[in-house]
């Protein structure tokens, strides 16, 4: 397949379309003609993922942190000072960034590390919103099930945990083919009744294109009646951080021992040790202090991130949900992992996919 294949294929799977006003994710270099036999992730850019992926022959690389956040002036490079975005354009390498468009579905970043901390009862802690439409469409009776069927396929109708939702009910359609027409049914300028379904279903936007082009390409009519409404719904399968429950719940000092194992990590910086048992976490992983209100809001006995800032630990303390800085990277120890697993299972018997072991960089300590 060719690059703008598996780049279609990855954005049907996670929203890409719908993370990139505030997040510079997609194809960062490359060309969308060239042929991709392999895909590889890492955690990030830099100059030894480069030539891993060079001597890998990888066609696609897929970071999870987007090699190019702020806006560039200029694309150098130096044997002393590679730049490794020049060097992978040099080398015919394709990078993909996915970034926030894995952290907000169900099964992605957050939902993961969740399910590592042995929380139960999960749901988004920030749902996005702005995100549904409902599509509705008139099909003959005789060609509703293959019309559902086909938008089903395509992503229409997620609902949570339950696929292929939609709604029909039977009624008449009438219509007249003027003389350019070429009707399925009836005849130019005669009016014409035909038994028909009316098929409700609810699509995401980023599945909206593939939806529509599957409902087109079964649809017998040859002008298709739709109506797209966006709704005013909360997102359910989107959104950012996440919220559950402890069963049974645990005393603060043992959670956090818990969370400090789980991420193989030294230490961890933290509000207060409240007496409270935690019975609700919420968290988000990376940077997401700017949902600590919405973890507040929604009673949550503790909030894990990470890059919090001295004064916002400071107005932490009198809060009771307990804020927890458990580092960037820390959060995000098991990324690429799940990268792979998703990825993996979205081009399986396609294109090869592996992963590149990376030693994650950190700050220096002195
Ligand atoms: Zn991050």
């Amino acid at each position: 397949m060719t690059i703008r294949e598996a780049v279609n294929i990855i954005a049907a799977r996670f929203p890409v379309e719908l993370v990139t006003d505030h997040d510079n994710v997609g194809l960062i270099v490359g060309n969308y003609d060239d042929e991709c036999k392999k895909i590889s992730m890492a955690y990030e850019l830099n100059e030894n993922v480069v030539n891993e992926a060079v001597k890998r022959q990888v066609d696609l690389l897929i970071t999870y942190h987007t090699p190019l956040f702020r806006p560039a002036k200029s694309f150098t490079t130096s044997t002393s000072h590679p730049n490794p975005l020049v060097e992978a354009a040099r080398s015919r390498l394709n990078i993909f960034a996915i970034h926030t468009a894995l952290d907000v579905v169900r099964d992605g970043l957050n939902f993961d590390l969740a399910a590592r901390l042995g929380m139960k009862h999960l749901r988004f802690l920030s749902p996005l919103k702005d995100t549904l439409y409902k599509l509705v469409v008139f099909a003959p009776e005789t060609h509703a099930d293959q019309v559902r069927h086909a938008m089903a396929q395509a992503g229409a109708g997620k609902i949570g945990n339950y696929l292929e939702c939609s709604f029909s009910v039977n009624g008449v359609g009438t219509f007249v083919p003027n003389d350019s027409a070429s009707p399925f049914v009836g005849e130019s300028g005669k009016l014409d009744h035909v038994e028909e379904t009316k098929i409700e279903m609810v699509v995401e936007k980023h599945r909206l294109r593939g939806v529509l082009n599957a409902m087109s390409a079964v649809h017998p009519y040859e002008e298709v009646a739709y109506d797209l409404y966006p709704l005013k719904n909360e997102a359910v399968n989107l959104g950012f951080g996440v919220m559950g429950d402890l069963e049974p719940p645990l005393a603060t000092k043992d959670f956090l021992s818990h969370l400090k194992e789980t991420l193989e990590l030294e230490f961890l910086k933290v509000s207060n040790i409240s007496d409270r048992d935690v019975r609700k976490v919420a968290l988000c992983a990376g940077s997401g202090y700017t949902f600590y209100n919405d973890a507040i809001r929604s009673g949550a006995d503790i909030f894990i991130t990470g890059d919090v800032k001295h004064h916002d630990f400071r107005e932490a303390k009198s809060c009771p949900t307990v804020l927890v800085d458990a580092t960037h990277q820390g959060t995000e120890r098991f990324v690429t992992e799940l990268m792979y697993r998703l990825i993996e299972k979205l081009f399986k018997g396609k294109v090869e996919v592996e992963s590149i072991g990376q030693r994650l960089e950190n700050a220096l300590v002195f």
